[in-house]
């Protein structure tokens, strides 16, 4: 099964109590899909394939505002990937939290500067 361009859209947004956004690019999946196929943007960076740590590391409940595709040119994640893209998917507008320690540095060594997700409004 090769890598696709589009993310596995959770089908349904009710239970949107058991999706998870990626704390770095705040794509949307169920966790177990994170944990299976890792963040499709990510994932160089996270790490998170085959690790429930990790998912719980480097993704969050905490999110809302669900918008269904983004523009890829337009994200800041294209700024540290290589592809300049985000595959298609559902992404969060706000997520809670922080990447871990050792994400951040990595983003880092890229010279590129970590923009929490969850500063874009003080409430
Ligand atoms: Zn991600």
């Amino acid at each position: 099964m090769a890598a696709t361009q589009t993310a596995i859209i959770p089908s349904g947004t009710k239970g949107a109590k058991q999706l998870r956004a990626c704390l770095l690019c705040s794509l949307i999946q169920h966790p177990l899909d994170f944990r299976k196929f890792g963040c499709p943007n990510c994932e160089e960076l996270m790490q998170m394939k085959n690790s429930g740590d990790r998912v719980t590391a480097c993704t969050t409940t905490y999110f809302d505002g669900v918008i269904a595709v983004i523009d890829p040119e337009k994200s800041w994640v294209a700024k540290w990937q290589r592809t300049s893209k985000y595959v298609r998917g559902m992404y969060a507008i706000r997520v809670r939290g922080r990447i871990p320690e050792d994400v951040e540095h990595e983003l880092d060594n890229r010279g590129i500067r970590y923009r929490p997700r969850d500063q874009l409004d003080q409430d």
